[in-house]
């Protein structure tokens, strides 16, 4: 398979704090990477420095083979990268059909343009509260809406910020089955958790991060079988 997304020698800095150290992954069309590590790890700086959204950051980034390093976040989306933060940056005061209408970008060549009427397919809640203001909504609510806005801008990659975070066991099923579909309709995943639980099903590959060093690198059954590295890097 080819690289989808290539990472090569990221360093990234926070003021003179030094917070990535020569992260180097990439993965595959189709492909669901998981990104673990312990809080504080550096799960949330690698995804953002992949959005441009950390100002000192060195090192190669390159997206169907076009380098994106540098590049503002807003030109970085429209060349296909997604991105789910933690924090759920919905707006509070539109309703749900304003906030997918605010993600809407034009289509990219080869990628099948989302629509609202398939997004409330794949999220039948949101088609219930499709007049409801998003500030309303549960949090696990809010998540489904933040995934399905940065569908409108079909992305042909999504960087997941530990997307299960806080959310009840009922709706966490719920979002393994969303990444299940996103990943049956093509799409390239990196999803950062603490501990690999609720994307299990999805994974194909794991990476762990150790503050700010790339600890481990290895397919689902590599991981399942090594024991050491889990208890040394991982929450238990
Ligand atoms: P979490 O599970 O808590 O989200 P994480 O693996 O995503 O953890 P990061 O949020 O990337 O980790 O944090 C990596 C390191 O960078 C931590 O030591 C954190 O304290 C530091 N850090 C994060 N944001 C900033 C910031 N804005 N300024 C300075 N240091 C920061």
């Amino acid at each position: 398979m080819t690289a989808k997304l290539v990472v090569r020698g990221l360093n990234a800095w926070y003021g003179r704090a030094h917070i990535l150290f020569d992260v180097t992954l990439s993965v595959a069309g189709g492909e669901v990477l998981a990104l673990l590590g312990r809080n504080g790890a550096g799960k949330t700086t690698t995804l953002a420095s992949l959005m441009g959204l950390v100002p000192a950051v060195t090192g190669d980034v390159i997206l169907d083979g076009v380098p994106i390093a540098g590049l503002p976040a807003h030109r970085i989306a429209r060349l296909g990268l997604g991105y789910v933060p933690e924090d759920r940056r919905i707006f509070s005061d539109l309703t749900v059909a304003e906030n997918l209408a605010v993600g809407r970008q034009p289509p990219r060549p080869g990628v099948p343009a989302w629509t609202p009427a398939a997004l409330f397919d794949l999220f039948p809640n949101l088609a219930d509260l499709r007049h409801r203001r998003a500030g309303q909504m549960s949090g696990g609510e809010q998540q489904m809406l933040t995934i399905a806005r940065t569908l409108m801008g079909n992305p042909s990659v999504i960087l997941l910020d530990e997307p299960a975070e806080g959310l009840a066991p009922r709706i966490v099923a719920q979002m393994a089955a969303v990444l299940r579909t996103m990943k049956a309709e093509g799409l390239t995943l990196i999803v950062s958790e603490q501990n690999l639980h609720f994307a299990r099903s999805v994974v194909d590959r794991v990476c762990i991060l150790e503050k700010g060093r790339l600890r481990f690198e290895g397919t689902m059954a590599t991981f399942d079988g090594a024991k050491d590295v889990k208890d040394r890097y991982l929450a238990i």
